[in-house]
């Protein structure tokens, strides 16, 4: 049986992470995240997970040749699952030649691209407003999630933080980029009709739902 191929795409802050993670198990689908990839090769110590590793310690990111490499290794893992779903990964439309030439090889196609829609208004109330617990890492919201005492984690009793990438400068650099980099993208799918934009600004069970109807 020939793969399917799914690409998930969103802003920052839009829970394509999560959505991801759920979607895959609920499909039984590949999950291609290349967050979590590097991670695995790094902890494994694989060839690639080691080379990457040395660009991670200087401080410098990890060429896209390099994760490219570590999908590649994934898919022919799994190669004949019923689908792959991407998330983080393509970008840009660089980074989609990269892809579509890889699935090529294997000959597969992307199928479609579920793109999570949500404003920069809304992605600046949702991470401006979020506190993470350096210790057990919960993450609360200040309105729609907040701790109960103050901001104090609700199990550790210390204050609660934000994250560097979730100061204002920086939420508004990664949106910036965002955009930049994946509209181009989406006008390319758009093109050839295989593009569905979901309202990502509902609850994450009501946005997993119109997800699922669509794939
Ligand atoms: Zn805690």
């Amino acid at each position: 049986m020939k793969s399917r191929i799914f690409i998930l795409i969103g802003p920052p802050g839009a829970g394509k992470g999560t959505q991801a993670k759920n979607i895959a198990n609920l499909k039984d689908f590949v999950l291609i995240s290349t967050g979590d990839l590097l991670r695995e090769n790094v902890e494994k110590k694989t060839e690639l997970g080691i080379t990457a590793k040395s660009y991670m310690d200087k401080g410098e990111l990890v060429p896209t040749e390099l994760v490219a490499r570590m999908i590649k290794a994934n898919i022919k893992q799994n190669i004949g699952r019923n689908g792959f779903l991407f998330d983080g990964f393509p970008r840009d439309l660089a980074q989609n030649a990269l892809l579509s030439e890889m699935l090529k090889e294997f000959n597969l196609d992307v199928d479609k691209v579920i793109y999570i829609d949500v404003k920069d208004e809304a992605i600046h109330e949702r991470l401006t407003n979020r506190r993470i617990c350096p210790k057990c890492k919960k993450v609360y919201h200040m309105k729609y999630n907040p701790p109960k005492h103050g901001e104090l984690c609700d199990d550790c009793n210390v204050s609660l933080i934000i994250r560097d990438d979730d100061k204002i400068d920086v939420i508004k650099k990664r949106l910036e980029v965002y955009h930049k980099s994946t509209q181009p993208l989406v006008d390319y799918f758009e093109k050839s009709g295989r593009i569905t934009k979901i309202n990502g600004e509902r609850t994450p069970k009501e946005v997993e739902g119109e997800i699922i109807s669509n794939i």
